[in-house]
């Protein structure tokens, strides 16, 4: 499964943001497969094509695709040294395939913060710095190693020096993150043997009041910053998510009505981590169950069938395929058929976001 790391300092608002997470979440019975640790839950990501589809369908259930969050706490700066619970914190996000930065953009003098004052830039600073000095170590182990290699003329060992020496370290020696680099095809193989922690899409999710989404100059610090280095920005009021959880489903749309919002912010950051990742969804619709999967951006029908059974993948036929669009205009699979709208796809068709599909395959 796909795994989002909630990072930040302490007193930032994480444990608010994973506690109205997980609240959010599903069932681990529906999920068999995934044992979850307390510091972890698994959430289904919101796709409001799905109820479209199951509307037609009319399925005994329906089951969303899902992302998984962990709370990775404990940072402290010095923890690429190892303190505090440093190392284990940094082996936590190297699982991890994308970072949840939490930045608190709010004042509350109620709330201490570890700094005794509300600032974005240094807050992302001291994180930044402790996932850059880890990557540097990591470089420095590497430069070493492939300074041997390339001296027998290993080709991959040159271009891995040149890399490391011209663009790496510089940028991990002045604490910038590594996904900021502007890299070829080449070098971003490259790095991805490096398993680096810089690299991995990020997203800040700027802790604000409830009065604090417009107007913000905190909020417009943290833009500023991930506007510089490849990440985006969700911002959210953590408090007010832990409040719309509690509420059952009428009183959460008449309460989000009156501020105006047609959704939980959670499903801006849940949404927000399958874009980072390149993402998408695709739908299988039977009667027995509607249900989402995952897939990235460019994913064949094999590798597609593969996400619910290698099986599928290794004995793939051919994908029958519509369109999201055309299901819902043509109410269906029989109206998508008598429409001319239904597809018989080989094992080269690239699977588009929304597509429903039913495969065929030998066992
Ligand atoms: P963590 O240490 O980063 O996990 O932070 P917590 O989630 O425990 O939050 C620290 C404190 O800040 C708690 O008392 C929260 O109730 C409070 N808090 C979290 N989010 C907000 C917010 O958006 N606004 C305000 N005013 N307080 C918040």
């Amino acid at each position: 499964g796909i795994k989002c790391g909630i990072v930040g300092l302490p007193n930032v608002g994480k444990s608010t943001l994973f506690n109205a997470l997980t609240k959010a979440g599903i069932d681990a019975e529906n999920f068999p497969f995934c044992t979850i640790e307390p510091n972890a839950g698994v959430v289904p990501v919101p796709d409001p094509r799905q109820s479209k589809i199951a509307e037609i369908v009319k399925p005994q259930r329906e089951i969303a695709t899902t992302m998984e969050f962990v709370d990775i706490a404990g940072l402290v700066a010095g923890a690429s040294k190892g303190e505090g619970l440093g190392n284990q914190f940094l082996a936590n996000i190297r699982e991890t395939d994308a970072i949840a930065h939490v930045v608190r953009c709010f004042e509350d003098e109620n709330v201490i913060h570890v700094a005794n004052k509300v600032d974005p830039k240094a807050d992302i600073e001291v994180i930044n710095t402790e996932l850059a000095l880890a990557d540097l170590e990591s470089c420095e182990k590497q430069l070493q190693k492939v300074t041997r290699t390339a001296k027998s003329g290993d080709k991959e060992a040159v271009a891995m020096k040149a890399l490391l020496e011209n663009k790496l370290l510089p940028q991990l020696n002045e604490a910038q993150p590594v996904r900021a680099l502007d890299l070829d095809d080449n070098e971003k193989a490259l790095v991805k043997q490096l398993f680096l922690l810089t690299v991995k899409p990020t997203m800040y999710i700027a802790n604000v009041n409830e009065d604090g989404f417009e107007d913000n100059p905190f909020l417009d610090q943290v833009r500023a910053i991930a506007e510089g280095e490849n990440a985006v920005v969700v911002p959210i009021c953590n408090k007010l998510e832990s409040e719309i959880i509690e509420l059952d489903d009428d009183e959460r749309d008449e309460f989000l009505a009156d501020l105006g919002m047609e959704e939980p912010g959670l499903n801006r950051v849940i949404r927000a981590g399958y874009e980072l990742l390149n993402l998408q969804t695709y739908f299988t619709a039977g009667e027995k169950e509607v249900r989402a999967w995952t897939v990235k951006v460019g994913a064949t029908a094999p590798e597609a069938a593969g996400v619910i059974h290698t099986d599928f993948q290794k004995g793939f036929i051919r994908a029958e395929v519509i369109s999201y669009e055309d299901f819902i205009q043509h109410k269906g699979e029989q109206g998508a058929k008598d429409a001319g709208r239904w597809r018989l796809e080989g094992k080269d068709y690239i699977v588009q976001d929304g597509d429903v599909i039913h495969f065929r395959f030998n066992v």
